[in-house]
């Protein structure tokens, strides 16, 4: 067991010396919000060289603005891809890249615990297509390389969700490369500061920029990066199609919080490890779902760790009680922004309980998930004492 934190969190620089396709005339320290739906040519000649693609300037922002072409590029940086493409959320990035590359027939690998909607996008549209899924343990990397011969796409996420299992994403990116199997990894609980999927030899990686990216708990966003081949095949296949573009608005949110990533996730890194070490301590608590405790192979692959994960509590502790004694610490399902949040998997075990993905890989009701916010770990684990005392 890895009871100490073996990581070193230091942040990396974030990209420098990115400005905005075309250049800004006045040199702005922050880049500017192309509030346009549109952009005008002088000549048919323009027009002409835009259209066949000798020219990069947008068009439309359904297809390109520049605000949003600017987070693309510095994600694709950060992760050291090629390109990168915005969407108007984490699960429009997901079902985008997941749809440009299977037809039905086609069989897709992914794995248990996998995000609730990402799980719901699978059992209710591609199986509706004739796309098969098989649901594997990721931590079992035997049980997954066994999975990838003849599939067309393995859909992972290092951790999962409200369970945080860790899979070896660089055994499995090197057998499903043997194999021609497109590998995607969401991201988003690592940040590209912490996990760099596409190192390991992962071909595309997600963001539900929702969370870290755009940190503030203020906008909706998603991100794919990887080679100019597959952001292309996206980009070709199904992006400007289902009109799912970021807005140059939102792209700007995320830009500007992007700014303080490495400051917010140090925080998250050492508070979220402080407070899983006091939890792992209660008598009233169970087990602790933080990948610093799995001592899985995968941990390797991390630079840091993320400050949300789940606990278990006892029996004897009422779990309504509990949460409603909460007070810095608040109820609420998103994660990665300024808020200490918890998640009770108790409360959510009756949304649509044939496509629950808590009902389906037997998370227990007494499962909570928290989200260490820009709170002291100090100040959370007194919220956190107190409210299972009272519960208890
Ligand atoms: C929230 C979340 C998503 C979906 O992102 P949205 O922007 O809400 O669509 C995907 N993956 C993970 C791990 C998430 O937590």
């Amino acid at each position: 067991m890895n009871e100490k934190p073996r990581f070193d969190a230091e942040p990396l620089n974030l990209p420098q010396g990115l400005t905005m396709p075309g250049g800004d005339p006045y040199d702005a320290a922050v880049p500017p919000i192309y509030q346009t739906s549109l952009f005008l040519f002088d000549s048919y000649r323009e027009l002409e060289d835009v259209f066949a693609g000798r020219s990069p300037k947008p068009i439309y922002s359904r297809g390109d603005n520049p605000t949003v072409m600017l987070l693309e590029e510095k994600l694709a940086a950060m992760e050291g891809a090629e390109a990168a493409r915005a969407f108007s959320s984490g699960m429009a990035a997901i079902a985008a890249s997941v749809l440009a590359f299977v037809k039905p027939g086609d069989r897709i690998v992914t794995v248990h615990h996998v995000y609730s909607d990402a799980f719901r996008f699978f059992e209710k549209v591609l199986k509706r297509f004739g796309v098969l899924v098989d649901y594997i343990d990721g931590s079992d990397t035997q049980a997954m390389l066994a999975a990838l011969p003849g599939a067309r796409l393995a859909y992972l996420e290092n951790p999962t969700s409200m369970v945080f299992a860790m899979q070896d994403l660089k055994a499995i990116a090197e057998s499903a490369r043997q194999h021609g199997v497109v590998t995607i990894v969401d991201n988003s609980w690592a940040t590209p500061l912490y996990q760099n999927p596409l190192a390991l030899g992962i071909d595309l990686v997600i963001h539900a920029a929702s969370k870290y990216l755009g940190g503030q708990s203020d906008t909706v966003a998603g991100l794919v990066a990887g080679s100019k081949e597959l952001i292309g095949a996206i980009n070709r296949e199904i992006y400007p199609y289902t009109g799912a573009k970021l807005s140059p608005f939102e792209a700007w949110l995320v830009l500007r919080n992007l700014e303080t990533l490495p400051f917010r996730m140090r925080h998250h890194h050492e508070a979220g490890l402080a407070v899983a070490h006091w939890l792992k301590d209660q008598d009233s608590v169970t087990q602790v779902f933080h990948p610093a405790f799995s001592g899985h192979k995968g941990l390797a692959g991390f630079k840091g760790f993320g400050g949300l994960f789940s606990f278990e509590v006892a029996e004897n502790i009422d779990i309504p009680a509990f949460v409603d004694a909460l007070k810095l610490v608040r109820i609420g399902v998103s994660w990665g922004g300024p808020e200490s949040l918890v998640v009770p998997v108790k409360a959510a075990m009756s949304i649509s309980p044939e496509t629950n993905v808590f009902v389906r890989f037997g998370v227990s009701p007494r499962t909570i998930r928290l989200n260490v916010g820009i709170h002291s770990s100090q100040d959370i684990i007194a919220d956190l004492q107190q409210a299972l005392q009272k519960a208890g």
